[in-house]
């Protein structure tokens, strides 16, 4: 069976609709693989690519397409499938093999991609699902092989979402210090990642998770998968009434809204020494009265993504013990439109996945 032809949902157009095409795909070169998707999930930046950029607080935009994306753009970067085909010096890979595909590339050459953080390669993103076509489609290209991971017997519809979901989720939990039984970790937002986090953080750290959302749906999801309190972040007096039912020690807070009233309550709600991990990318300004880094002893820092081999401790996690699974969403690819309009209205809980 040959694979020259790839079935993708693309947009031609900066905020416009999805529409099928079809791109002929050439030989894979000899690190090259060609993924046949089975399943990939949907991500709420994928809103902000299709939009063509992020907000950056004071009415500024960050553009895709100044950054050098270029139209068409196939979302879609949690992409599971089987190989179908591999490059002449591919290892280890064998055709039928399912994988989960690690989207986050970077040039492949430099220093930064060489000691493997491709996500934070300072030359050149080609990232599957923006820069490259992703995993809205039927074939998926893989530029090597080191950003397969076999996935075993785990299920496919679960393990696209380590992806992006699970590998951030799991990225922002690492970075939090060592806790002890008696401290707090506040999640805040808790749609598909926020969610994600609440349960890698009820496995990976002994703190009391606290979940924070305006959603009373998402905060039920969080206290069933590992949360033991959460609150309404938009109730009046919500900095007091989350810090005293924590016996005002919250030794950490990661916000995945990323937004300017997220990022304060934060600020505020965490406990001197304490940690803030800035993860959505939501948009607008980070404010906070400078004397408060000093007075408070703060740390204060950001996470994006994660490495391939965080995706591959990711999947060994998942492979050892049972780890408590978010809601999914389970659509067909070509309701692609809908799903990503029910994100956009909010009214998806834990995450979408389209079936191929
Ligand atoms: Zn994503
Ligand atoms: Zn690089």
């Amino acid at each position: 069976m040959l694979y020259r032809c790839a079935h993708r949902w693309a947009f031609t157009h900066w905020g416009g609709p999805l529409e099928q095409r079809e791109d002929d795909l050439p030989t894979c070169e000899p690190h090259e693989l060609t993924v046949r998707v089975t399943h990939c999930g949907m991500c709420h930046s994928d809103l902000h690519i299709q939009a063509g950029g992020f907000d950056m607080g004071s009415g500024k935009l960050s553009s895709l397409e100044r950054a050098g994306t270029q139209l068409p753009v196939t979302m879609g970067h949690e992409i599971c499938g089987e190989v179908v085909e591999t490059g002449a010096d591919v290892q280890g890979v064998a055709l039928g093999t399912h994988v989960v595909v690690y989207p986050w590339l970077g040039c492949g050459a430099c220093p930064v991609c060489a000691r493997g953080d491709d996500h934070l390669c300072p030359k050149a993103s080609r990232n599957l699902g923006i820069q490259r076509a992703g995993g809205y489609a039927d074939l998926v290209r893989v530029p090597h092989e080191r950003y397969v991971v076999p996935i075993g017997a785990l299920a496919p519809e679960r393990a696209a979402t380590f992806a992006c979901a699970g590998i951030t989720a799991y990225g922002a939990i690492r970075k939090l210090n060592s806790m002890t039984d008696t401290d707090h970790v506040v999640i805040i937002g808790c749609g598909g990642v926020g969610l994600t986090a609440v349960a890698l953080a009820s496995v990976l750290t002994k703190a009391r998770i606290v979940a924070v959302d305006p959603e009373p749906a998402k905060r039920a999801a969080a206290l069933t998968h590992g949360a033991t309190l959460a609150f309404d972040s938009t109730a009046p007096d919500a900095v007091k009434t989350i810090g005293k039912a924590c016996g005002f020690d919250i030794a950490g807070v990661v916000d995945f809204v990323g937004g300017e009233v997220t990022s304060s309550l934060a600020v505020n709600l965490v406990r001197r020494t304490g940690q803030v991990v800035i993860v959505g990318l939501f948009g607008g300004e980070f404010r906070m009265p400078l004397p408060m880094f000093a007075l408070k002893s703060l740390q204060i820092s950001g996470s994006y993504v994660a490495s391939p081999n965080d995706l591959r401790e990711l999947i060994a996690l998942a492979q050892r013990m049972p780890l408590p699974q978010i809601p999914l969403d389970l659509r067909p690819m070509a309701k692609v439109n809908e799903a990503l309009h029910d994100l956009a209205q909010g009214r998806v809980v834990g995450r979408v996945v389209l079936q191929a």
